[in-house]
């Protein structure tokens, strides 16, 4: 019987294997990226080429990145956050890449928010990647409200809610399938692994198309009052 894998167990070994990779990719990746940006900084106003690979490395960079939490998608580190902070910091670390698409982002947050335990890394993973999604889906402009409250002592619930392009219908389905992508440099991981990370916080994410633009994303994660099991 011993020679027998069963599937959960396959599937933890593809996952150790997977997670191994990324890490072994990672490394020699840090490598290349910081003798590319040493060459670009030296080539004399020719930079063009150098920014291209730049570009073309942290591609690959986000792809391991994304990869790696497929593989190893178990909460590893729990803390006591505030979603609030949470969002503030993503918010500003995508500040420019959200002004560069003249996206302005508004946030509405209730004024008592209990902390959720969360594995603060992933958390702000799943954050980072809506935000983007939500810009990314703006290519001429536009507002994305993100509003923060609690429905319950039991449940966060925080909504992103763009004027994008939105999803079509019979499209709704294909979000979270693996390399499903509309983008010409997308990789269609993101979303995937953003259900991969919730559902490791025992919380949700769901889809809904805005009545007139856009689409609403929707996270809703446990508190301390019931995500005692995590
Ligand atoms: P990627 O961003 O690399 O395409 P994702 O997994 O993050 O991969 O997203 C998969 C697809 O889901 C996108 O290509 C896009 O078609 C759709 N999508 C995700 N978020 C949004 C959004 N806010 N508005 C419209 N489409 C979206
Ligand atoms: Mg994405």
């Amino acid at each position: 019987t011993e020679q027998f894998l069963r599937n959960s167990d396959k599937l933890s070994a593809l996952g150790e294997l997977a997670a191994g990779l990324a890490h072994e990719i990672r490394n020699p990746l840090t490598a290349l990226r910081g003798f590319t940006q040493l060459m670009k900084a030296r080539s004399g106003g020719n930079e063009t080429y150098f920014e291209l690979m730049l570009e073309e490395l942290d591609r690959i960079n986000l792809i391991v990145s994304e990869f790696m939490v497929l593989a190893r998608p178990e909460v590893t580190h729990i803390e006591y956050k505030d979603v609030r902070k949470l969002l503030d910091t993503v918010v500003a670390v995508l500040g420019s890449q959200a002004v560069m698409s003249s996206v302005e982002i508004v946030t509405r947050y209730a004024a008592e928010l209990p902390v959720v335990p969360c594995d603060e890394g992933q958390l702000k993973q799943v954050i980072v990647n809506v935000v983007k999604n939500a810009i990314e889906a703006m290519p001429e402009g536009g507002r994305l409200t993100v509003e923060a409250y609690a429905d319950s002592a039991s449940h966060v619930t925080v909504r992103f809610i763009d004027q994008g392009v939105g999803i079509p219908e019979d499209k709704l389905v294909r979000l979270g399938e693996p390399f499903y992508t509309t983008k010409e440099k997308g990789n269609g991981l993101g979303v995937m692994m953003c259900f991969k990370i919730m559902e490791s916080h025992k919380g949700t994410m769901r889809f809904k198309s805005n009545p007139d633009k856009g689409i609403t994303v929707e996270l809703k994660l446990p508190t301390s009052e019931t995500a005692e099991a995590l």
